[in-house]
C-alpha cells in the first residue's frame, strides 16, 4: 500500500514537474520570439528627492507587450530569463534602449535626468560588458553621467578583483551605481565600504507599512545610518502611502520612488508629464 502511495506521489510530482518544464520551455521559446519581434517595452518610473518631491531621475523597467496576454510584467519572465541565460540579452536590449532614449531627449532639447537600468549578474559577469557599454554611449554621444546602473548584492559574490575593477571602470565612464533591493541579499557589508557605490536602494519589503511595524522601522533606520556613515545616498522603493513617506522623510532618507507618486510609464507619457519642451516664442 505504501508502495502504491509512493508511486502515486511520484506520478503526481513527475507530471507536475513535466508540466512545469514544458511551461518553461514554451516561455523560453516565446521569449526568444518576443525579442526578435520587438515585443519588449521600456517603461520609466520617476525617482524623487524626498525633501521637495523634485524629480531626480527614472528607473527603466522592462515589460513584454504580448500579442495575446497584453502587457506582461517582468516578475513573470525575468526569473525564467535568469535561469535560462536570456537575461543578459534582455539587459543589453534595455541598456541600448535607455541610451537611445537619452540621445533622443538630448536631440529634442528636453531636460535630461539620469535613467537607471537594472543589470543582472549574468550581464555584469561578461568580460566585454564595460567595453560594449562604452561603445554604445560613444555611438549615441550620451555622457556616462546620464546613466545609472542598479546592481544587486549578487554581483558582489563574483571574484572580488573582477567586481571591483568593473565597478571602477564604470565610475570612470561617469556612470552612477546603486545597490538594488538592499537588505535582501546574502553578502556581507564590506563591499559597501570597498566598492564605489553611490546609492543604496532600500528594498520595498522594508518600506511597505513601515509606519506600523517597529522591526521594519529599526531596519530602515539602520540602513539610512549606515549609508550616511559611508557617504551614500538612500532611495526607498515601493512607497505607496503618505504615512510611509512621512516616516522616511523624518528618518532623513534622501529619495524615493513608488506608486504614491507614479508607477513606471511609457516614454511618451513621461515626456508629456515631466519633460515638456519649453516653447520659445519670438517677440
Ligand atoms: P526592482 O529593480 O527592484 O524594481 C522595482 C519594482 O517595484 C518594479 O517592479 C516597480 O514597478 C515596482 N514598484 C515601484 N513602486 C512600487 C509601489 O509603490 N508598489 C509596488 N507594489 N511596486 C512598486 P517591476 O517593474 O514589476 O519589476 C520587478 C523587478 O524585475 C525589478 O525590481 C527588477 O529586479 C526586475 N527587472 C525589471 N526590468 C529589468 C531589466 O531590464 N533587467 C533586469 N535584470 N531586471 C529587471
Ligand atoms: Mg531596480
Ligand atoms: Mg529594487
Ligand atoms: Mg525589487
Amino acid at each position: 500500500q505504501a508502495k502504491a502511495r509512493g508511486r502515486g506521489i511520484y506520478a503526481f510530482y513527475s507530471s507536475d514537474m513535466q508540466h512545469q518544464a514544458q511551461h518553461r520551455l514554451t516561455l523560453r521559446v516565446e521569449l526568444d520570439g518576443a525579442m526578435q519581434r520587438n515585443e519588449l517595452r521600456a517603461h520609466y518610473q520617476p525617482k524623487l528627492g524626498i525633501a521637495d518631491d523634485e524629480l531626480v531621475g527614472f528607473e527603466a523597467l522592462v515589460r513584454w507587450q504580448h500579442p495575446e496576454r497584453g502587457l506582461v510584467p517582468p516578475g513573470s519572465f525575468i526569473p525564467l530569463a535568469e535561469s535560462s541565460g536570456q537575461i543578459a540579452a534582455i539587459d543589453r536590449w534595455m541598456l541600448k534602449t535607455a541610451i537611445d532614449q537619452l540621445a533622443q531627449w538630448r536631440r529634442q532639447g528636453r531636460r535630461i535626468l539620469p535613467i537607471a537600468v537594472n543589470v543582472s549578474a549574468s550581464l555584469f559577469s561578461r568580460s566585454d560588458f564595460v567595453a560594449e557599454l562604452t561603445r554604445w554611449l560613444d555611438e549615441r554621444k550620451v555622457p556616462g553621467h546620464d546613466l545609472e546602473l542598479e546592481i544587486t548584492e549578487h554581483v558582489a559574490m563574483f571574484d572580488l578583483d573582477y567586481t571591483l575593477s568593473t565597478l571602477q571602470a564604470l565610475k570612470r565612464l561617469g556612470v552612477a551605481l546603486s545597490i538594488d533591493d538592499f537588505g535582501t541579499g546574502y553578502s556581507g557589508l564590506a563591499y559597501l565600504r570597498d566598492f564605489p557605490i553611490d546609492t543604496v536602494k532600500i528594498d520595498m519589503s522594508f518600506i511597505q507599512r513601515v509606519h506600523e511595524d517597529e522591526k521594519k522601522q529599526g531596519i530602515v533606520r539602520a540602513i539610512i545610518a549606515l549609508a550616511d556613515t559611508l557617504g551614500l545616498q538612500t532611495i526607498a522603493e515601493g512607497v505607496e502611502t503618505e504615512e510611509e513617506l512621512a516616516f522616511l522623510k523624518l528618518q532623513g532618507c534622501w529619495g524615493y520612488q513608488g506608486y504614491l507618486f507614479s508607477p513606471a510609464l511609457a516614454a511618451d507619457e513621461i515626456e508629456r508629464r515631466y519633460l515638456v519642451r519649453e516653447v520659445r516664442q519670438g517677440i
